[in-house]
């Protein structure tokens, strides 16, 4: 799987992070930089929790809440996606354009994709259960090609600590 970000996508995410941290009026301070640049290079989905240990190798005395906050406000501001429907975690997107995830229900990977009938999906009624709905992204849920090949253990969470350190 593609986990890297390459090198100029990354610069065009953080132009495009400081511009329009300038249009909302959030001061793009360096701790803040330092922190967006670390989710703009991972294609992984990466949880606060993984954000943060990145993030303290350049900066060793910030806090957990401090990169969790600003998670939260880059997400309030649109700067950043978040993964919808993986319980009891946040996982931050710094993939702002149209696009649909394929999330393994085994490790919990989440990959981008891409798909023009996906785009197209709509509900057949336009305000379901009294929602305006803003946007639609499909998430496909299935196993990743590692979990295919490994066997499918009944203790999830265990093994996706596994997998992720
Ligand atoms: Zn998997
Ligand atoms: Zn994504």
């Amino acid at each position: 799987m593609q986990n890297t970000v390459p090198a100029r996508r990354v610069e065009e995410r953080m132009k495009h992070f400081q511009a329009r941290a300038s249009e909302l009026g959030l001061a793009a301070t360096h701790q803040r930089r330092i922190i967006y640049r670390v989710i703009a290079k991972s294609a992984e989905h990466p949880s606060p929790e993984l954000i943060y240990e990145r993030v303290k190798r350049e900066i060793p005395t910030i806090s957990l809440a401090t990169v969790y906050k600003n998670i939260k406000t880059f997400a309030a501001m649109g700067l950043v996606g978040e993964v919808g429907a993986l319980p009891g975690s946040i996982r931050v997107d710094a993939n702002l354009d149209r696009h649909h995830h394929l999330v393994c229900v085994n490790c919990k990977a989440v990959v981008d994709f891409c798909d023009s009938r996906l785009d197209r999906v709509r509900a057949a009624r336009a305000n379901p259960e009294n929602f305006r709905i803003l946007r639609y992204q499909v998430e496909a849920l299935g196993l990743c090609p590692a979990c295919q090949v490994a066997p499918a253990r009944n203790k999830v969470r265990t093994q996706r600590r596994k997998h992720n350190g």
